[in-house]
């Protein structure tokens, strides 16, 4: 006997029952990003190892150890693990500053070598939104709402929003210094992977998974105690606007982004539910210096991603698998296969979803498949009904049968009423 193949470790198929579910989010997002003014950018998939490396930073776990890289030196190329840095080579290759199109979103895969667990995968999908060209923490706010939006779209609505900021190059060195300095006296009770951080990334630190860890960083200085003026007044502006629109919050001075080049706002969105651990839906900031950093103009940014595993599993969507659906199964006698199927296809032209069988079967045969299609109505040709210009419907779902017309426009026609009706009604 062959081999069986199975996907790899920390890769899934999405079936049928949950790629409707999928859909249905999808369009939602669409729908939503429309109206915030959002255009959609598609990036590829593969980019050149070194946009990550300079993007995501060399520091970090993701550029560390986490991507899938394939070829050598210059022709070195990576599985994107995040969408920002494609968006943002998109926008400076493309001038899409002189194009005025500042506001992009997109949603796609992304793949990262990571330890696979529940809401953990090596390929899983991001939908996310860049900002460029708006300095303004009115901004940040409404990428915030917009976040919001996101997140209850996915049918999560108990979902926490954390904030903090911090800072820009003219209060975070004096901050970093005095961070370092704290955390070198606690330095041997730190674990390795802080250890070696602390250095080169200390305010990544701060960001550490380990709980020991995090009951020492309670008395660690507070970034934003040490805000500048600048700063200081965009982030009362962001909590400030929050208050007014009434998204509740929650601020969290741990929650850091570890690069020279992300600014003041930095947000998560945690489920409360249905993740356990990796219970952080959505994250995001402001990177007023990335644009640059990649050889781009000088233009400020600011972005967020969520993962949308994570939303459909958080918002307990994937719970019911969806049904399969029709609108018509065409069961005929006495028709030939092509007969039958150029019934079946005029009805499609009327937009109705419509199945048949093409395996011949006899009339029982052919009702067991309506019935198992998952159809709403059952259209009858028999001799009968071909003499008489007529159809006959059965809804399948009552068992109730009635005669009705043998043109497929008529036909649509009268399935559609009786869909919207019900649609209606309920
Ligand atoms: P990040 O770019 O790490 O801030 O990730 C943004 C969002 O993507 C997270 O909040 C998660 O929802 C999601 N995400 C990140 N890594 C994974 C993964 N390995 N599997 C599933 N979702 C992920």
């Amino acid at each position: 006997m062959g081999r069986r193949y199975r996907t790899l470790r920390g890769f899934r198929d999405i079936l049928p029952g949950e790629t409707e579910h999928w859909q249905a989010f999808e369009q939602r997002c669409r729908e939503l990003f429309a109206r915030y003014g959002f255009r959609e950018i598609r990036p590829p998939l593969v980019e050149p190892t070194e946009l990550f490396v300079r993007s995501v930073g060399e520091q970090t776990d993701i550029v560390g150890k986490e991507m899938f890289t394939f070829g050598e030196g210059d022709e070195s190329m990576t599985l994107r693990p995040e969408v920002t840095a494609s968006v943002c080579r998109a926008y400076i290759e493309h001038g899409l500053d002189r194009r005025g199109a500042g506001r992009l979103w997109y949603l796609g895969p992304c793949f990262r070598r990571e330890r696979p667990q529940k809401g953990r995968y090596r390929q899983f999908h991001q939908v996310g939104m860049e900002v460029f060209g708006e300095r303004e923490p009115a901004t940040d706010l409404e990428a915030l709402a917009l976040a919001l939006d996101v997140v209850r779209a996915a049918g999560i609505d108990d979902a926490r929003l954390v904030v903090n900021s911090i800072g820009d190059e003219a209060c975070r060195p004096a901050y970093r210094a005095r961070l370092v300095a704290f955390l070198e006296q606690v330095a041997d009770r730190l674990g390795e992977d802080s250890r070696r951080r602390l250095h080169t990334n200390p305010l990544r630190v701060l960001d550490s998974k380990d709980e020991q860890e995090q009951a020492l960083f309670a008395e660690a200085p507070r970034i934003t105690d040490a805000l500048c003026d600048a700063c200081r007044a965009h982030h009362d502006a962001v909590r400030d606007g929050l208050a007014r629109l009434g998204i509740p919050y929650e601020e969290d001075p741990r929650l850091v982004r570890g690069l020279d080049y992300y600014v003041r706002t930095t947000f998560e969105v945690r489920a409360t539910r249905g993740l356990g651990a990796q219970n952080a839906v959505l994250g995001g900031g402001r990177y007023d210096g990335l644009v640059r950093a990649l050889g781009g103009p000088d233009v400020p940014g600011l972005g967020w991603a969520a993962g949308i595993e994570r939303l459909l599993l958080a918002g307990g969507v994937l719970d019911e698998p969806a049904a399969a659906r029709l609108d018509v199964y065409v069961v005929t006698l006495g028709a030939s296969p092509p007969e039958t199927l150029a019934l079946v296809q005029a009805l499609r032209a009327e937009g109705l979803a419509a199945g048949w069988d093409p395996g011949g079967h006899g009339l029982g045969g052919q009702m067991k498949r309506a019935g198992r299609s998952g159809a709403r109505f059952a259209v009858l040709l028999g001799d009968d009904e071909r003499a008489r210009g007529t159809s006959t419907i059965k809804d399948l779902a009552s068992g109730e049968q009635f005669e009705g017309p043998g043109d497929p426009g008529a036909i649509a026609a009268l399935v559609r009423s009786r869909i919207s009706g019900e649609g209606a009604a309920t």
